[in-house]
């Protein structure tokens, strides 16, 4: 028998997914990535292919054990992240999908959640859920697809359907035999539904029934660290347990090490989620932000966080990229931004999906402020990445206002945490060192922690304490005046946004 020596990651992300092996001291030993497709068949939707993304996951996790030339027994357990919300609905008989994943960003369920909140509004469900009714959240797109698919509600009542997030459909094709998959998802995941209580983890019946989503179709919730099943073969890592599950953002935090109250991490994605730990009972927001689960480790307490989500920040570098073709590459947002020497007083609010946190404005549109005939592309470059540390600054404003925690430092990580400008622009913006450690890919790393820690891989959180290090630290250098007049300025900028729908 050979020793079990790794734990391998399936990030399931928004533009891409992901295999990453990982060694005891959680270093990276292998990564293998495939982006698929994001779908627009009208503004504000967005939806990906369940399928693709499934075929995309079989090909990462071959690939990643390919480069990683280990044996596939030295494998001691197999973790799921994903990003969360995007919900697919599939027949259990035949695991087909009967419409197309919709992703978190999509605001189809615009009206149905103002029709939902009626005259109580959109914090009717907050206090159970720790969530505002929103087109974020699954709940209402499971609704928007039972309502519009034919015969679909009927067939989600008979229990002919099945609801998941993107760790439930991994999970269950991974593990699907003849008698179809494991039908699980764990804590992180379901409380961004909209559809589990906080405090009892468990579907809340009444919720359910008011947003009309029928409990059968429901995945068991479980902790995010405990053996749910184990792959079929010919599913890449034949018999390896499935031992962890968590949301991606939950999975930074993990990963980031932020575990005990008062730590936090911010990712830095296709959009930005800053989480805090709150320990083990829940902190209702008074700010704006969200009330979620952090994790849980088997059948030790839940430990929730407070989180700032942010909608969009790196996807605005690929809108740049991708839509105005300013950049050719992502990267090069920042030598375009280096060209001019500041912002000019413009500004770039993207609020194309709204605003989310602290705001919650499912009305604001984005704008692009203070123009003048002087300004070129490169004052849109730096607007556009001085925007992703404006809007953090605002959630992390909200995050001391509801815990009372002045944070000292900020752990960041994420895609666009390579760009030196915005990091350096980031910690002059919030007056506080921004830290990156050593290995970025938290997401992955938090995944394969809780799958590791269910098999015994490692033995307790103190082996993710002392194998997080730091790679580099950014320390703020701007004088208060100017950084009070950047904000303020912003500020201004955001409430053109509002309105617009
Ligand atoms: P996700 O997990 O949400 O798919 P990643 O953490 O992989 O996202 O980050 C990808 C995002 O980071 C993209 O939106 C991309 O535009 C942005 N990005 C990548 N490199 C840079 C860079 N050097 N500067 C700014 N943004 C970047």
């Amino acid at each position: 028998m050979t020793v079990t020596r790794y734990v391998a990651a399936i990030d399931q992300g928004t533009t891409s997914s992901r295999c990453i092996v990982f060694d005891h001291s959680g270093r990276i030993v292998s990564v293998s990535q495939k982006e698929h497709e994001q779908i627009f068949p009208r503004a504000g939707w967005v939806e990906h292919d369940p399928a693709e993304i499934w075929s995309n996951v079989r090909e990462v996790v071959g690939a990643a054990i390919g480069k990683a030339d280990i044996p596939k027994d030295s494998i001691a357990a197999v973790g799921i992240t994903n990003q969360r919300e995007t919900t697919v609905v599939w027949e259990r008989a035949t695991g087909k999908p009967i419409y197309n994943a919709i992703v978190w960003q999509d605001t189809r369920t615009e009206e149905l959640c103002r029709e939902i909140a009626g005259s109580q509004g959109p914090d009717l469900y907050r206090e159970r859920t720790g969530l505002p009714l929103s087109t974020y959240f699954s709940g209402p797109k499971i609704r928007w697809i039972l309502d519009e698919v034919d015969g679909a509600r009927e067939r989600a009542e008979r229990g002919e359907l099945c609801f998941g997030t993107m760790d439930t459909w991994v999970l269950w094709n991974a593990t699907g035999g003849p008698d179809g998959g494991v039908h699980v998802t764990d804590v992180t995941n379901a409380s961004r539904t909209l559809l589990m209580d906080l405090t009892t983890l468990e579907w809340d019946e009444a919720i359910c029934a008011d947003i009309g989503v029928p409990i059968a179709m429901l995945p068991e919730i479980r902790s995010s660290s405990e053996v749910y099943g184990s792959a079929r073969p010919k599913r890449g890592l034949d018999g390896v347990p499935i031992a962890g599950i968590l949301g991606d953002q939950q999975a930074a935090t993990f990963g980031q090490a932020c575990l005990s109250p008062g730590e936090a991490k911010n990712t830095y994605g296709t959009g930005n989620f800053l989480l805090l730990n709150t320990g083990t009972s829940p902190v209702q927001s008074e700010n704006g932000l969200l009330t979620t689960v952090c994790y849980r480790l088997g059948s030790a307490d839940p430990v929730y966080a407070l989180e700032g989500s942010i909608a969009v920040t790196g996807s605005l570098v690929q809108w740049l990229r991708d839509n105005l073709g300013l950049i050719s590459s992502a990267a090069e947002v920042e030598s375009l931004a280096r060209s001019v020497d500041d912002n000019g007083g413009v500004y770039f609010v993207p609020a194309f999906s709204g605003l989310f946190a602290p705001r919650w404005r499912p009305d604001a549109r984005g704008v692009i402020a203070g123009l003048t005939r002087f300004h070129n592309k490169g004052h849109i470059a730096r607007a556009a990445l001085e925007a992703t540390a404006y809007q953090t600054r605002e959630v992390l404003e909200a995050a001391r206002a509801d815990s009372g925690v002045d944070l000292t430092t900020l752990k960041v990580d994420g895609g666009m945490v390579s760009n030196e400008l915005l990091m350096q622009f980031q910690a002059d913006m919030l007056d506080v060192p921004v830290i990156r450690p050593v290995v970025s890919e938290t997401t992955a790393l938090g995944a394969a922690y809780a799958a590791g820690l269910a098999v015994g891989f490692w033995d307790d959180v103190e082996d993710i304490r002392s194998n997080w290090a730091q790679d580099k630290a950014w320390q703020p250098s701007m004088d208060a005046r100017k950084r009070a007049r950047l904000y303020a300025d912003w500020n201004k900028a955001v409430e053109r946004t509002y309105g617009w729908v």
